[in-house]
């Protein structure tokens, strides 16, 4: 059974890491991609629309995604998964270090959601995926930025569950907060830092994209038609 068959799916940070993890998963599970993100996704499919979009550009957002959803005739559903971090201790972060933090995973989020979620509730129907983190939900030392924009994305998309569908519309928008998961984001992070998050977990290893893009993809199916307003995280139990 394909989970996406004939479904139309946007997703943002498409490039590499977890999104393009998303965009070639959908793709195999029966779904048209339209793949965001500034330097393009690399996948050669017929299925995959490739879309230079910097999230964290207000009127960029507002033109290209208004572009896309007039050759659409509908879209089903939404990744907003493009995130960047930019780590160090509070006494030492200047305005840029918290502002592009914030302007690319918060505002980045709200710049796509306010395009496509109300042509969702237009439509009468879809599905938004925000991608949290647990650093979210509990914050970390020197990410004072990347905590606070990722715990905003939790509120803003309990306040959207609430509003997209108010009059009715099977509109639902969910949060993934992902663990510690091997991509490049990972890169600047110490090795015994990552040994002692890996140890943290009951499954005593750290994440793998495809583990979040299976989720993703649960919550986009029509499998998860009664789910909104969650947060599910996806974290091999670290924080038990
Ligand atoms: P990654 O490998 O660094 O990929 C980040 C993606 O975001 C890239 O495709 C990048 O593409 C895109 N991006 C960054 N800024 C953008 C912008 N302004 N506009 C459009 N796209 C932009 O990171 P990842 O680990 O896959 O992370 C994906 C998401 O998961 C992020 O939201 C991250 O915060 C979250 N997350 C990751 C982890 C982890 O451990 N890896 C844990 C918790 C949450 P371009 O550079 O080409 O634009």
């Amino acid at each position: 059974m394909n989970l996406l068959s004939n479904k139309t799916i946007v997703v943002t940070g498409a490039s590499k890491g977890i999104g393009l993890e998303m965009v070639r998963l959908f793709v195999n599970e029966g779904a048209n991609v339209i793949a965001c993100s500034r330097s393009g996704c690399s996948i050669d499919s017929k299925f995959v629309t490739n879309v230079k979009l910097d999230v964290s550009n207000y009127y960029e957002c507002d033109e290209k995604l208004k572009d896309i959803i007039s050759k659409f005739d509908k879209i089903d559903g939404l990744v907003c998964n493009a995130g960047v971090t930019k780590d160090c201790m509070t006494y030492k972060m200047d305005e840029d270090s918290f502002d592009y933090v914030m302007q690319t995973n918060l505002k980045g989020v709200f710049n796509v959601v306010r395009i496509i979620g109300p042509f969702m509730e237009k439509q009468g129907f879809g599905s938004i995926v925000n991608i949290s983190s647990i650093v979210g939900e509990y914050g970390n030392i020197g990410q004072c930025n990347y905590a606070a924009s990722k715990a905003g994305i939790i509120g803003m998309s309990k306040s959207w569950a609430k509003e997209f569908s108010r009059k009715g519309n099977q509109i639902r928008v969910n949060v993934i907060c992902p663990g510690y998961i091997l991509t490049d984001m990972l890169k600047t992070v110490p090795t015994d830092l990552l040994d002692k998050f890996k140890n943290m977990t009951m499954l005593k290893r750290l994440g793998n994209p495809i583990e979040i893009a299976n989720s993703a993809m649960f919550l986009l199916s029509d499998l998860a038609s009664y789910i909104t307003g969650v947060v599910l995280d996806v974290n091999g139990g670290m924080r038990l």
